[in-house]
């Protein structure tokens, strides 16, 4: 008999991890769970669409590798089945004195990540790339580009198809049991599914299924973050040539609300990172008050929200206020104006927090017999999703020929 693996998770994590295995065994049945009626139904279907090129991450951190290898497989796979994809580069910018310094320690992760051709430029070449950005300096990244990564999931999911395995889509899975080595996986409605391996890349819910299979996350919980866009209206659009990015404030892991050319045509601006009041909470009026109150009770998200309040009380002022949020990318763009901007769509991401009030940094995958746990998978996990599938499917390997 063949040996089933199931995968937790239709985004683009679970199908790349489902693709990498499919490629490596002949002789495994994989089934893809997925509660939603279609795949990237949620943080891989509502993000920015940008190729990272690793230039942020701390150097030997999993996000760091995982990028570097990811984005050299992503492009190859584009290549291969016809994906469109442009890799425009991106700006930096410092538009205050004191953000230089943050420049310099860009430029040194960027180094150390082995990225060739990344240069500081000056104001003026700021503005022969991005004519209407006010800078007094920046970072030229010629390797960031953009995507649709709904369209490389959907490849993914076709290819897996092709194979002979399966997406079982309106599967939500609820509980799981384990006996002589074997899972026995219910869903919501009522049906089963069994295996011999569960992998878990259920994203927003994570932590949620990590509990399903028997495991202690030591208090760590995944929060959700809204990530709001505005959309520049087409009059504007020649603001924006391409990417165009602030520089980050390194005590959280999100990157500021930028300018980014869509690989479908249209500029976004976004995203902001504010508290979601729902796991799938894409709306500031979208309330789940079993999950709101999980998350405001969480000891470690307390500690964060006493540390961090007033970056919280900012980005929440921006989620309600259009006029707050136009201010922000006016700090790149001081043209842009209130009429040039109308609503947009949203994320929202899973970002796992410690019981001690911080946000993972890294990715974290943890694996015990039977069962592979992506537990936070933040930005660049789309960039880096064939290498993330890689490293899921060596340590399956590992596990079923052991
Ligand atoms: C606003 C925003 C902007 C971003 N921008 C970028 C970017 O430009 N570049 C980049 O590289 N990364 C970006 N990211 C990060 C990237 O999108 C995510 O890291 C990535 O999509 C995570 O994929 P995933 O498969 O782990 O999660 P998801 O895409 O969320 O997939 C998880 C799936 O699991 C399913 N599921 C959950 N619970 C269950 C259950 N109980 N039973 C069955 N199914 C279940 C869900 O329905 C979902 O389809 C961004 C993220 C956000 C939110």
């Amino acid at each position: 008999m063949k040996t089933q693996v199931t995968i937790i998770g239709g985004g683009i994590v679970g199908l790349a991890t489902a693709w990498r295995l499919a490629e490596a065994h002949r002789d495994l049945v994989i089934t893809v769970l997925e509660k939603e009626n279609d795949v990237a139904a949620h943080q891989t279907g509502h993000n920015s669409g940008v190729i990272h090129s690793g230039i942020y991450y701390r150097p030997g951190s999993l996000r760091a590798m995982n990028c570097r290898d990811g984005y050299v497989a992503l492009l190859e796979f584009c290549q291969k089945y016809d994906i469109a994809h442009d890799i425009c580069g991106k700006v930096i910018v410092a538009t205050r004195e004191w953000e230089r310094s943050q420049l310099d320690k860009i430029m040194d992760h960027g180094r150390e990540n082995g990225l060739q051709g990344i240069r500081r430029i000056s104001a003026e070449e700021v503005q022969e790339r991005e004519p209407h950005v006010q800078a007094v300096e920046g970072i030229w990244v010629p390797q960031t580009g953009i995507i649709d990564y709904v369209q490389v999931t959907q490849t993914y999911a076709r290819l897996i198809q092709e194979r002979g395995h399966q997406i079982k889509f309106g599967f939500q899975v609820k509980a799981m049991t384990r006996h002589r080595k074997r899972w026995r996986i219910f869903s919501l409605a009522g049906d089963v599914v069994e295996g011999e391996l569960v992998i878990n890349c259920a994203g927003l819910f994570a932590d949620k299924v990590v509990q399903m299979t028997g495991q202690n996350l030591g208090g760590v919980q995944i929060i959700p973050f809204r990530g709001e866009y505005y959309n520049v209206v087409h009059e504007k659009e020649h603001l924006v040539n391409n990417l165009i990015y602030p520089v980050p404030n390194p005590a959280f892991p999100f990157l500021g609300v930028h300018y980014t050319r869509m690989i479908h045509g249209g500029i976004e601006a976004g995203p902001s990172a504010v508290l979601a009041f729902a796991r799938e909470g894409y709306s500031r009026y979208q309330v789940n008050a079993v999950e709101l109150l999980e998350t405001i009770t969480h000891r470690g998200f307390l500690r964060m929200a006493r540390k961090h309040w007033r970056f919280g009380w900012d980005e929440m002022v921006r989620s309600f206020s259009k006029k707050a949020f136009v201010t922000a990318l006016q700090h790149l763009i001081p043209e842009i104006g209130m009429q040039d901007l109308v609503r947009g769509g949203a994320g929202v991401r899973a970002m796992a927090c410690s019981i001690h009030g911080e946000l993972l940094d890294d990715f974290l995958i943890l694996e015990t017999e039977g069962v592979i746990n992506v537990v936070n998978a933040p930005s660049p996990a789309a960039t880096a999703s064939l290498a993330i599938g890689q490293t899921i499917a060596k340590a399956a390997t590992r596990q079923l020929t052991a």
